[in-house]
């Protein structure tokens, strides 16, 4: 177990030494003792969610936790939760179910002058955090990588990227494929439009995805 002054390429080489469960365990408590980014104070980290699976090799890659730590419970959260429910598939019900999610960063950003405001994470702040998203995508060899949002992209290929410009495409890199998405958050409606398509139609299209990953998994 490494101490509060490792850094998280430090628990990157030390964790690979151990299982998959012990690698999860090992990064749980580095994250939390984790306090690279001063601007992520108070620093509430992703909360543990032993209830997601770790079985159908898919991973889904957020930007940030909300303010209570949790993934995907925000407008674009709410949004795939919602696609996902319209494949109807009884097995599949929620985002934990079917994916092991994760984040660009850790921490909850909060607006300096407004702690109870979110912000989306920095480029800066992604890069630290990165060797954690890093170590999981290397123990755990998902089959794809869903990255919803540009700094959940970026951190996933580890280089700068305009979502809009990614948006579908599907990219190779050593730990596996990613798939790239805008959010579907209706705030991005600016995005979609300029991409030709609508909340509505992203929508289908994301419940086809998901009943083509579950199909895959029979
Ligand atoms: S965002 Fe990541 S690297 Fe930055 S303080 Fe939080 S856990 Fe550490």
């Amino acid at each position: 177990m490494l101490g509060t002054t490792s850094s998280p390429d430090s628990c990157a080489v030390d964790s690979l030494a151990h299982g998959v469960g012990g690698i999860l365990a090992d990064l749980r408590t580095n994250v939390s003792a984790c306090r690279l980014c001063p601007r992520m104070a108070p620093f509430k980290k992703v909360a543990p969610d032993d209830s997601q699976t770790l079985s159908t090799g898919y991973m889904l890659v957020a930007n940030a936790p909300d303010k209570r730590g949790r993934l995907f419970h925000g407008p674009a959260g709410q949004a795939l939760r919602a696609a996902l429910r319209a494949v109807e598939d009884p097995r599949y019900r929620e985002l934990e179910d079917l994916f092991f999610m994760t984040a660009a960063a850790r921490c909850s950003p909060r607006q300096k002058n407004d702690k109870r405001k979110l912000r989306p994470p920095t480029v800066a702040e992604c890069r630290n955090c990165r060797p954690y998203l890093h170590l999981e995508m290397r123990a755990l060899h998902p089959r794809l990588i869903l990255a919803v949002g540009a700094q959940a992209a970026g951190a996933t290929l580890d280089e700068p990227v305009r979502v809009e410009e990614v948006h579908g495409q599907r990219h190779r890199i050593r730990e596996g494929q990613v798939l790239t998405l805008l959010s579907p958050a209706p705030s991005n409606r600016a995005s979609m439009k300029r991409l030709g398509i609508t909340p509505e139609t992203y929508s289908r299209w994301l419940t086809g995805l998901f009943g083509t990953l579950i199909d895959e998994l029979r």
